[in-house]
């Protein structure tokens, strides 16, 4: 079935499911080998560097992983100025990050004429990066100013394509449906997309997954987030178990082997929940890692989950370090902007 896979690039609900049982106690070889193949195909042993920067905590959401959600009064709240915002740009620019991603939680005080504004502005300094942007769900209307105000991508993790588990890990006003529309609609607009979803998140089923997985085939995203589930201690998922590195890896493969060409981070989660985590993602077929940008003070204060790194091997003025040991690992370091292979805005 993995060679069926590596060969046609796709696999019937029951087969991803039949995959997905054979591989959970230990993950066949000829899916790390075709995993890491596939990647080199296209992208050879490239690991693309993006800057991250988390501009704000403040969120309208009330999802119930989410350590920055809404309800949860513990958090010191903040959000970066268009300032700070630049300064961190023109920090990273100096390290040599070609790649500046916006990350956020659906703050009101960014209205489209603020976003423009700094979208812009970085655009006219840096006219040689690539803005990602990942502030939420929106209306189409606003994705487009964002597009023509200069951004070229848009991460939104669908979270998970079973409605009914997508329903238990978000509050009633939120809606699979209306998450699935905003992703059509980034891509219409023009945005290289990124989709994805958390793996051992509570109630996910072996069934939710290969869901996940048929999704991600069937939008084609340029990129996906895929990381594991880690609770937050303020939330009301406390108590729940944190997904694996297994399972995390597995997701990986076989999203690198349904979308052949896609942009795989390897997540900050995994890297938090075990020290070799991004290693072992790199090695499956994951070619991108997002080093933190944000400036010092502040990152703590965006905690998603408990013990999320944002130091050392997980931030930005470690570039040097980073990119060292990515080199000790086998691959190249690539500081260009990593457009999806063969885009063309
Ligand atoms: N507000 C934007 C959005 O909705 O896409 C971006 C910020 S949101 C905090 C970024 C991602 O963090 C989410 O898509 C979710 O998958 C991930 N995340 C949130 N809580 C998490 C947790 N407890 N464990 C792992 N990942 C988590």
């Amino acid at each position: 079935m993995i060679k069926k896979l590596y060969n046609t690039n796709t696999l019937e609900k029951s087969e991803l499911i039949q995959v997905i049982k054979d591989n959970m106690d230990s993950l066949d070889p000829k899916l790390l080998h075709y995993a890491a193949k596939t990647r080199e195909k296209y992208y050879g042993k490239k690991v693309f560097f993006r800057g991250l920067i988390e501009v704000s905590n403040y969120c309208k959401n009330d999802c119930l992983y989410c350590g920055i959600r809404r309800d949860n009064d513990k958090v010191k709240r903040y959000r970066l100025s268009k300032e700070e915002i630049l300064n961190s740009c023109k920090v990273g620019y100096k390290l040599g990050f070609r790649t500046f991603v916006l990350q956020g939680g659906e703050d009101g005080y960014y209205t489209d004429e603020i976003m423009v504004d700094i979208i812009s502005t970085i655009k006219n300094s840096y006219p040689d990066c690539a803005i990602t942007l990942s502030l939420g769900e929106k209306s189409y209307e606003t994705y487009k100013k964002y597009f023509e105000a200069g951004a070229d991508r848009y991460l939104l993790r669908h979270e998970s394509a079973t409605v009914e588990h997508y329903n238990k890990l978000h509050p009633s006003n939120m809606e699979f449906e209306h998450r699935k529309d905003c992703l059509y609609n980034l891509k219409d607009v023009g945005f290289q997309v990124g989709a994805g979803f958390m793996v051992g998140s509570p109630y996910q089923s072996i069934e939710n997954m290969a869901e996940d997985l048929l999704f991600l085939k069937e939008l084609n995203p340029h990129m996906v987030g895929i990381g594991p589930f880690i609770p937050h201690k303020d939330t009301v998922f406390a108590k729940e178990k944190a997904g694996t590195v297994h399972m995390t890896l597995l997701m990986l493969a076989l999203t690198r082997l349904l979308l052949p060409k896609s942009l795989l981070p390897a997540t900050t989660a995994l890297g938090s929940i075990d020290p070799k985590g991004r290693e072992k993602a790199l090695r499956i077929g994951a070619n991108v890692i997002m080093p933190n940008l944000s400036p010092v003070d502040n990152r703590k204060n965006y905690a998603l989950y408990d013990n999320k790194l944002s130091t050392d091997s997980e931030a930005a003025e470690s570039v040097n370090s980073i990119s060292k040991s990515i080199r000790e690992f086998g691959f190249v370091p690539d500081f260009s902007r990593g457009d999806y292979i063969h885009w063309k805005r």
